[in-house]
């Protein structure tokens, strides 16, 4: 197949059928039952070339593709105008309607490969992972206005409670850092537990009185915010949240 053709005409599948073909495309890329087997063909295809499709450079890949696409059948369709359009299969297939889902899915990527709809295949979406047909050149990430704006939410979701996670990180090293203060001899007695390691009661008591004046003053400032008040946790302040925060040493006991 190395030898190099020279194409004398290029023809075309009359524009509805085009379109017809790249729909049933997408049909079989997201539910059909050789989906896995178009899906390997398309991402081929897709990968080829350094910013899109290279037929040339996924025939020198694949030469055994190259084989499989190159002769065919061509079927002659005449519109009532002067012209008719060429339909083209890469067959031949020995036995009609018994052909295998390998066989279904390398008939479909030829309808893709020789369709001049063929740039408006996308996919897969990055929130659903569907394949879907896009209205304009250029890359595009999701398959509708809906998976987008749900991932655009779900960023906005996360930076929000980043935000409030931070908020009440602050508002708990300030409360360690006004107890230690004001009782220098919770400090020493839990840096003595801590070089012993044993059990830590006094620790424990810490953590009780920060997660609760913590939580005491997080209502306050939602009350004081009232409608403003969504930055501020919604949830109260516990002594497991603080032992995490503690042990991840986002939050740190320091002797005043
Ligand atoms: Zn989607």
């Amino acid at each position: 197949m190395s030898r190099a053709r020279q194409p004398k005409f290029a023809y075309e599948p009359d524009p509805h059928s085009a379109r017809f073909y790249m729909e049933g495309l997408v049909c079989s890329l997201n539910s059909g039952p050789y989906r896995q087997k178009i899906r390997r063909l398309v991402e081929l295809w897709t990968t080829s070339g350094s910013s899109g499709p290279n037929l040339k450079e996924l025939f020198r890949r694949k030469p055994e593709l190259e084989k499989k696409m190159t002769f065919g059948t061509t079927i002659l369709w005449p519109t009532e105008s002067g012209r008719g359009y060429i339909e083209w299969d890469p067959g031949p297939h020995p036995v009609k309607g018994a052909l295998s889902w390998e066989e279904h899915a390398h008939i479909e990527f030829a309808f893709l490969i020789t369709n001049p709809m063929w740039w408006k295949l996308a996919g897969p979406c990055d929130r659903c992972g569907d394949y879907y047909l896009k209205k304009r050149k250029g890359h595009k990430r999701f398959c509708s206005q809906r998976c987008g704006s749900a991932t655009t939410a779900t960023a906005a979701t996360r930076k929000s409670r980043e935000r409030r996670q931070k908020l009440k990180i602050l508002l708990a090293q300030k409360v360690i850092d006004e107890i230690m203060a004001r009782i220098p001899r919770f400090a020493q007695r839990i840096a003595a537990e801590i070089d012993a390691k044993k059990p830590r009661p006094e620790l424990k008591k810490l953590k009780e009185r920060v997660a609760s004046e913590v939580s005491r003053r997080l209502i306050r400032m939602k009350n004081l915010r009232g409608t403003r008040a969504s930055g501020i946790p919604e949830e109260p302040c516990t002594v497991k949240w603080l032992t995490r925060a503690l042990n991840k040493r986002k939050l740190r006991i320091r002797a005043m």
